[in-house]
């Protein structure tokens, strides 16, 4: 007896019916999911023209029972649901038993399939979903579906098709996303002849990452692993360097499905909020495991966008997973720790004392290193030695011996981040009184003074003022200031915030205030402008359009931040600058400034070698 049962009335019509064949792609899609869920290990797909004249999808999942093959071409047939209960678990997942009778209803369908039970298979074809042929056959174990003149019946979807090579350009987006979501299965893609992509299926993302988009992304990229009491996630986030102008290198599953979803799209800008330019998306592969009711059920099947019954949660924990992955949190800080606490046994410096987090006890076992180096010739060998050990380390991807790895070899894999070697890096000097420069390992890095320090002071505000602290550094003359009755009401409304962001006024009559108190990081800048700060401050409260309080005082802090740093075209001692490279290692985000702009770039020493030609 088969497994296929056709859904009743009653099941059938909960069923978003929908139109779920658009495009060759769409086809492709159905197609390989059905493999997946077939339990196939390896799936191969094969088009030419684009899709439309062919597509082949071969599985060696656990194929179709001869007394189903037929069945599984009618419509709402499935072996996947039973009940209406069932419905809510697996509607995320898209069963709706309908996509190969609407595939081929709309072409000429060839499929060959054996179950490891039967020594023989099954051959059977269909023109436009009416069987032309079945018989028996001698075949491998597993799946192989040929499509045909897909359309060929229906001319007004024929014709709204786009070129072969556009059309071809959609299957392969779709495939390396599903070979994103499933890094255990092996998938080939072959267009017109020609092989495109194969990912080894070892289960492990990262080599999948690496078949799909190469090296320089794969080194690109920070794990991300995270868990709550509502969901795991993982994946990969891209470091602000791989970000690109659109977001086609953004893929998003839930459970492992490719979706859409507003909500996740957002948590992750936000975590990427102050690291990149406008109109720049960073690279992201991030799966959601989540218990499939808490996945909202009546969604498009085309456009695939999902939605949470908790978005503010999945927001969140998406915002947190993301960010923790980027700033390095668990996989540098926590390595480093169990690094260097094995090092200091070693070398056996000095102990730390009692810290608070492992980034801390990192960041002062650092220093120790680079202190101790004065002390003696041995100690000065075994401490520089440590910190190589510890890089290294840090830089060598985890997973082991869980599979083939085949980007191992290939691939440096993640680096701690620059800014927290750059202490220990010979200081070559400061260039154009803007740039200063650093020789560390194997290159050169330059550092942008005022980003740094305008990202050094931007963290500094922000962390006072969301814990409340006080931000208010008093003026020793207070300033007095006229303003619009626009101005005025807007003040009085939102005092809090201004008091908050260290503003503290008076009314003074006749349209105007006194300003007896700016934050207090900005005091330090000899030079500020009291008035301009205050104003313009003032001016980016009024004009901006966020409704969000947090992102009003975000933009001020930003714009406080930008007053008050260290410009560009100013000498700096190296005592001023090794004080900036302090507060540099010990911040979140060391790799940009508030508005997305870098704070290092790196030269390689063989690229220098590469332009005087001592290498070709
Ligand atoms: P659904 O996937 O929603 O169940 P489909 O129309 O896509 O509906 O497929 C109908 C049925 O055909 C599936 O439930 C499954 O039992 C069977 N089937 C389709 N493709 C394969 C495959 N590659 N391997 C094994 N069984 C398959
Ligand atoms: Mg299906």
């Amino acid at each position: 007896m088969g497994n296929i049962i056709i859904l009743d009335e009653s099941i059938s019509s909960k069923i978003a019916a929908g139109e779920v064949i658009e495009r060759p792609a769409s086809a492709v899609k159905e197609l390989v999911e059905n493999s997946i869920d077939a339990g196939a290990e390896t799936i191969s797909v094969e088009i030419k023209k684009g899709g439309v004249s062919f597509i082949k999808v071969s599985d060696n999942g656990r194929g179709i029972e001869a007394d189903d093959v037929e069945r599984a071409f009618e419509r709402h047939s499935t072996s996947k649901i039973k009940s209406v209960d069932d419905l809510d678990y697996i509607s995320t997942f898209g069963f709706r038993g309908e996509a190969l009778a609407s595939i081929a209803s709309v072409s000429t369908i060839q499929m060959t399939t054996r179950t490891r039970n039967s020594p023989l298979g099954m051959y059977i074809e269909l023109h436009a979903g009416k069987v032309a042929e079945k018989r028996q056959t001698g075949c491998a174990e597993g799946t192989s579906i040929i499509v045909k003149d897909l359309f060929f019946n229906t001319p007004a979807r024929y014709k709204f098709l786009k070129k072969d090579s556009t059309e071809a350009r959609y299957v392969s987006d779709i495939i390396e996303r599903i070979a994103l979501g499933n890094p255990h299965i092996s998938f080939s893609l072959t267009v017109n002849g020609v092989n495109l992509l194969h990912t080894p299926g070892n289960g492990d993302l990262k080599s999948a990452i690496f078949s799909i988009y190469g090296k320089e992304t794969v080194q690109g990229i920070c794990e991300i692993n995270y868990k709550d009491s509502m969901v795991r996630i993982t994946g990969y986030a891209g470091r602000p360097e791989i970000a690109r102008a659109s977001r086609n290198h953004q893929s998003i599953f839930i459970n492992r499905r490719y979706v859409r979803s507003k909500i996740i799209t957002s948590a992750i800008d936000e975590a990427y909020k102050t690291m990149l330019m406008k109109n720049k998306y960073p690279f992201i592969v991030i799966n959601v495991e989540i218990n499939p009711l808490l996945v909202d059920v009546n969604t498009h099947p085309a456009k695939m966008e999902v939605r949470f019954s908790n978005e503010q949660e999945i927001y969140r924990s998406v915002y947190h997973a993301v960010s923790d992955a980027i700033l390095g949190k668990q996989r540098v800080f926590a390595d480093t720790f169990d690094d260097l606490k094995n090092v200091q046994n070693d070398v056996d410096i000095k102990s730390a004392g009692k810290t608070e987090t492992p980034h801390e006890y990192s960041q002062m076992k650092l220093y120790e290193y680079s202190e101790s180096e004065s002390e003696s010739e041995s100690e000065i060998q075994a401490a520089a030695e440590a910190i190589k050990a510890m890089t290294i380390n840090a830089m060598t991807i985890k997973e082991e011996g869980s599979h083939e790895g085949s980007y191992h070899e290939e691939t440096a894999g993640q680096e701690l981040p620059i800014a927290r070697i750059l202490p220990h890096s010979r200081l070559v000097g400061q260039a154009f009184s803007t740039y200063i420069i650093f020789q560390t390992g194997e290159k050169l890095v330059i550092l942008d003074q005022h980003a740094a320090h305008e990202r050094i002071i931007y963290e500094k505000l922000k962390r006072k003022f969301y814990k409340g602290e006080p931000l208010a550094q008093s003026l020793a003359a207070p300033v007095v200031l006229e303003l619009s009755h626009k101005e005025l009401d807007f003040l009085n409304e939102h005092k809090e915030i201004f008091l908050n962001l260290g503003f503290i006024y008076e009314d003074f009559g006749n349209n105007s205030i006194v300003l007896r108190s700016i934050p207090f990081l900005t005091y330090e800048a000899k030079d500020i402008d009291v008035r301009s700060l205050f104003l313009d401050a003032l001016d980016t409260m009024i004009n901006f359009d966020g409704t969000k309080y947090s992102e009003v005082a975000d933009e001020t802090l930003y714009q406080i931040a930008c007053k008050a740093a260290v410009k560009a075209n100013k000498n700096m001692s190296e005592l001023e600058i090794r004080a900036l490279l302090n507060d540099l290692g010990n911040i979140e985000n060391p790799f940009t400034c508030p508005h997305g702009r870098p704070i290092t770039v790196e030269i390689e020493k063989h690229e220098l070698e590469k332009m005087f030609k001592r290498i070709v």
